[in-house]
């Protein structure tokens, strides 16, 4: 039998309370975020997760990949953040699953199930679609999720997705009609602290739908002729621009604010 007691050398040992792994293995994991990040491709696409933004010429910025300004690359904190977005959409897919539902995710070679227009040069790739499940509603229906930090959560679960995040809602209106699923979508929202999840159902919102293709259009051809779009901002200390709060939602900083409001083109 072990001696646990004191002096034999057998005691559990006490935890390290030395910060420094912490800081250690922390700055480990940012750094390899960070390269892994920096190693992807640019997206040289107009991608319906943002073309809800209130900026045009932002998001042209973003379909020409041009370089952000200097340090406003993704930080690893938000880089964190996308991540347990995307694991959190595996999480809730099992749990419909595990419910019931007949979800559907990814076609037979294994690649997400989305939509390409204007040659390839309009995207989107959906989370899912309903075919079936034990909740009366119509099928089939897209299913979309997010994951969101406690506070943006409880006010999606308060006054909805379509008033609270216009972007999510641009996004699901463009999947419902491009991929011809014009049944009320099922958007569940996760809260990232507790795991709750909130639903509801957003019908079709086909003028939404067509605005923001529209907007897609004029993205990709004032590209091609090299026109600049306007800003949304009519000056740089907007919150549009330095990132904030308004009433219309959080605009993160954005990234290219010395390249629109200096001489770099
Ligand atoms: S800096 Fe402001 S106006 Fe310029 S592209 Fe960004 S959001 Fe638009």
């Amino acid at each position: 039998m072990l001696d646990l007691n004191h002096g034999s050398g057998f005691q559990y040992q006490q935890p390290d309370r030395d910060s420094g792994i912490t800081m250690a293995v922390n700055a480990a994991i940012d750094t390899a975020l960070v390269v892994r990040n920096r190693a992807q491709i640019p997206r040289r696409y107009v991608s319906t997760s943002g073309i809800g933004r209130d900026c045009l010429r932002q998001i042209q910025y973003d379909f020409l990949a041009l370089p952000k300004d200097e340090g406003r690359d993704f930080e690893p904190a938000t880089l964190r953040i996308f991540e347990a977005g995307h694991r959190s959409e595996d999480v809730v897919a099992a749990w419909l699953r595990v419910a019931g539902f007949d979800l559907r995710t990814e076609r037979r070679d294994g690649r997400q199930f989305g939509f390409s227009a204007l040659g390839g040069r309009f995207k989107g790739h959906i989370d899912g679609c309903l075919v079936a499940g034990p909740v009366a509603m119509d099928y089939p229906a897209l299913w979309e999720n997010k994951a969101l930090g406690a506070a943006s959560w409880k006010e999606v679960v308060k006054k909805g997705v379509v008033l609270t995040k216009p972007v999510y809602a641009a996004q699901v209106a463009l999947y419902q009609a491009y991929m011809d699923l014009p049944a009320p979508a099922l958007f569940t929202a996760m809260n990232r602290d507790t795991w709750e999840i909130h639903c509801e159902l957003v019908p079709l919102d086909a003028a939404l739908a067509q605005t923001m293709s529209d907007r897609a259009v004029q993205v990709v051809q004032a590209s091609d002729t090299e026109e600049l779009l306007p800003r949304a901002a009519a000056e740089r200390s907007s919150v549009l621009c330095r990132g904030g709060r308004t009433a219309g939602g959080w605009h993160s900083p954005c990234a290219w604010q010395d390249r629109c409001w200096g001489t770099c083109r």
